[in-house]
């Protein structure tokens, strides 16, 4: 399998609709974003681990979460949990010349995307505590949160600019998540996109470590 073969399979399945958001699909190329031992699984659709017991997420939730997010060329975006990268490559890729601001708390998993998006003048990451958002670079047009939190954290919803969108995991356990879309108008609008699983949300606003 190729990139290519993985873009069709995402289109043919109803993931992908988006013309721009399937050019970035096409563009970045999921392979660059695995460790070397999963690279043969990199156009499989389905998680993979990365670093430090994390996952670089299943193509097809990558591809649902861009299309529900609705991102434009000039937005600036937050994404809270960057992973591999491969998330914030395909949202840079939809919004430059705007910009992609990526939160991760585990310092391996900084270093590893830095080193995948070394060719992206327009992803700014960030090694920290993503629960509690960015507020110096906010209003975002999209936030999007690539971990389960247990509530949506109000400092999230506040600092999304008025007619923004978020798409978060909300969900106590890992067998009892949902994905919600969530848009701000005169009020919040939430829909529900359905069951998924996601690693949780670890932080102030989100799970707290046990250990
Ligand atoms: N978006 C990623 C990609 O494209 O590879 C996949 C992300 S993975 C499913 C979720 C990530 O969220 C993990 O790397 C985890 O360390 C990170 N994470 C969990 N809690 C976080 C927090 N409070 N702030 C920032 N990152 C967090």
């Amino acid at each position: 399998m190729n990139n290519e073969e993985l873009v069709q399979h995402l289109i043919n399945h109803g993931a992908l609709k988006t013309k721009e958001i399937i050019e970035a699909f096409r563009k970045v190329d999921r392979v660059n974003f695995c460790l070397k031992e999963y690279r043969h699984l990199a156009y499989v659709d389905q998680p993979l681990p990365i670093l430090v017991g994390q996952t670089i997420s299943q193509p097809t939730t990558v591809a649902i979460m861009t299309e529900s997010l609705q991102p434009h060329k000039g937005d600036k975006v937050l994404e809270i949990g960057t992973g591999s990268g491969y998330q914030a490559a395909i949202l840079a890729e939809i919004v430059k010349p705007g910009k992609v601001y990526t939160i991760e708390r585990i310092k391996e998993l900084v270093e590893f995307a830095k080193n995948n998006l070394k060719d992206y003048e327009n992803v700014e990451i960030i090694h920290g505590d993503g629960s509690k958002g960015l507020k110096e670079k906010a209003p975002f047009d999209c936030i999007i949160v690539t971990a389960c939190a247990p509530e949506i954290p109000e400092i999230l919803k506040e600092q999304l600019a008025y007619g923004g969108r978020m798409v978060i995991p909300i969900g106590e356990s890992e067998h009892s998540q949902d994905l919600l879309l969530i848009r701000k108008k005169e009020k919040f609008e939430i829909i529900n996109l359905g069951p998924f699983a996601f690693v949780p949300l670890i932080g102030k606003y989100g799970f707290k470590l046990t250990q």
